[in-house]
């Protein structure tokens, strides 16, 4: 039997087998020469001390016991091609994980997809970086793999069932991830391997029977007596269906304002706004490191912050260590900042959200609105910053003291945001409470983190889309929409997940919904 070990060593001996034995040897009094295999199941980075250390828990085999690396592999999957249909609408993380659980339950997904497959996406992303022009079909947040593709891919989760963790990581893995996100405290993909793996994705879901139909919007849901019969495209086709998935993701407002058109209920949610902080990547090493070099055994270091203030948290959100600023508005005429990372995560600056939690009372200005308050609120705002910037694609930007002093700054240099920056007192941005308490929480930030509250940390404007501004609705139980029959809200858009694994989970679990109901 293979025995299991926690053991703590410099980044370097974990960095190193030979060295990982010898120490693993002296640790456990097993005889150097008789450790055949050493596998790493969990790995960590403990920062709390000067001298910092790798936590890792290890499988140790000796030279007589069996030993077989397992290649993670995919399910079985059975071909659906002429098994009962059920529509997708959206192939974002929530819709490609649903798609998949219902091959492997034996129903036939039909995936519609508003944007383009991940390469004809990527010269969509060129035109807004390079010539700000944003195609509302295909962006940062519209199209293959949803607003995922480009990101840093972060999987962790706060969920608490590690078992739908592990099983959305393996199918990660399976599609061509790296295992190392398995064994990872804080795993991520990165934006240069994603778009590859949700390809692969597509493949298998078409190789099995399902359709994928790309650059095809959902315009209308066909409801009769309360129950639903299909959609409407964009080209005013039909597809009938009697189950749904509404995968939409938080960015797609037409589909929220189509929902309160028909009057199927939808409700204003908290969420999150502010800003993205760019801080050089050193800098944050330093901080976070307590070091004047992270040395070449460290990765570039990530950073965590909360704070209250004036009763309000205040976080960063989706941070990047090694990345880049990217701009994700869907329509033209505003400004949506986020940010992505390659997984080297070797780029020169760190970035992250940096939010105020809002609650639905903030957007009684916009109360006329009704459950679209907040959808309105989080437009005003990234059009205000569309136009304070100069009406292209270029984030209103402000170095950080500056912000919290309330003085514009003399000069911004250039940032990792490829369509540039324009330098404005960023309080014009935001309702004045939020203006508040940004200034108010970096000073409060950089008492925690020595070093952060500093002028050499760019602020854009805005970070918005944290998290969707509305909740469609649905039973506890049986997950589909209170009012209509065979409409299931999932994922991010509908207010079930805040993340790519958690709206993996959030698509399996409507699609085995959905097994259940057909099998009833
Ligand atoms: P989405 O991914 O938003 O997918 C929805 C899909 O529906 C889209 O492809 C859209 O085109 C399509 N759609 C919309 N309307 C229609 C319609 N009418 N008809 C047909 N199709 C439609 N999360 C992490 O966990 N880790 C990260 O590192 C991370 N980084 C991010 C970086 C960036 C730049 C962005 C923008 C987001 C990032 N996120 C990250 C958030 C993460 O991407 C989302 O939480 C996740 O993608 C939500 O999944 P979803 O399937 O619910 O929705």
């Amino acid at each position: 039997m293979p025995r299991e070990l926690l053991l703590q060593v410099s980044p370097e001996t974990a960095a190193n087998d030979a060295l990982l034995k010898t120490h693993l040897s002296k640790h456990s009094g097993i005889a150097e020469a008789e450790i055949a295999h050493v596998v790493v199941l969990k790995r960590s980075i403990d920062a709390r001390q000067k001298a910092i250390k790798i936590n890792l828990k290890l499988e140790v085999y000796l030279k007589d016991e069996p030993f077989s690396s397992q290649k993670i592999q995919l399910p079985d999957y059975p071909n659906v091609e002429n098994a009962p249909e059920v529509i997708v609408i959206g192939a974002g993380p929530a819709g490609l994980f649903a798609a998949l659980q219902l091959i492997e339950c034996g129903l036939k997904p039909i995936v519609i997809e508003r944007g383009k497959d991940v390469r004809g996406r990527r010269r969509d992303l060129k035109a807004i970086n390079q010539d700000g022009i944003v195609n509302p079909e295909s962006n940062y947040c519209f199209g293959e793999g949803g607003a995922g593709t480009y990101s840093d891919g972060k999987l962790y989760t706060r969920s608490k069932k590690r078992g739908d963790v592990d099983r959305i990581l393996k199918l990660f893995v399976a599609f061509g991830a790296s295992p190392d996100i398995l064994v990872e405290a804080h795993p991520h993909i990165g934006t240069n391997k994603l778009p590859k793996i949700i390809s692969d994705m597509r493949e298998t879901i078409i190789e099995h029977g399902g359709k994928v139909l790309f650059e095809t919007r959902v315009d209308d849901i066909v409801v009769k007596q309360n129950e639903v019969q299909g959609i409407v495209t964009n080209t005013g086709d039909v597809i009938h269906a009697n189950k749904i998935i509404l995968a939409t993701g938080h960015s797609a407002r037409d589909i929220f304002e189509m929902l309160d058109r028909k009057k199927i209920l939808i409700e204003a949610k908290p969420f999150a706004l502010g800003v993205r902080a760019e801080h050089p990547q050193e800098l944050i090493d330093k901080i976070q490191y307590s070091c004047d070099y992270r040395g070449e055994f460290l990765p570039p270091a990530p950073y965590a912050v909360v704070k209250q203030v004036n009763g309000r948290g205040m976080y960063s959100f989706c941070m990047c260590p090694g990345g880049v600023i990217a701009p994700c508005a869907t329509a033209p005429g505003e400004v949506v900042t986020n940010g992505w990372s390659p997984s080297k995560r070797d780029q020169a600056t760190a970035n992250s959200g940096i939010v105020v939690e809002l609650k639905p009372e903030d957007f009684k200005p916009f109360a006329k609105f009704g459950a679209l308050a907040g959808v309105e609120f989080q437009r005003s705002i990234e059009q205000r910053a569309w136009h304070l910037a100069g009406e292209t694609q270029r984030a209103p930007a402000q170095r950080m003291v500056d912000f919290s002093q309330g003085k514009v700054s003399a000069n911004i240099p250039k940032t990792s945001y490829v369509p540039g920056t324009t330098s404005i007192e960023l309080g014009n941005v935001f309702p004045g409470f939020i203006t508040q308490i940004l200034r108010e929480g970096f000073v409060e930030f950089g008492k925690s983190m020595r070093g952060y509250f500093t002028n050499e940390a760019i602020l854009h404007a805005p970070e918005s889309r944290t998290s969707s501004p509305v909740r469609i609705p649905r039973d506890t139980q049986t997950l589909e929409h209170p009012q209509i029959k065979g409409l299931y809200p999932c994922g991010e858009g509908a207010g079930y997940a805040g993340g790519i694994v958690s709206a993996a989970i959030d698509g399996e679990k409507c699609a085995l919904m959905i097994v259940q109901a057909l099998s009833r």
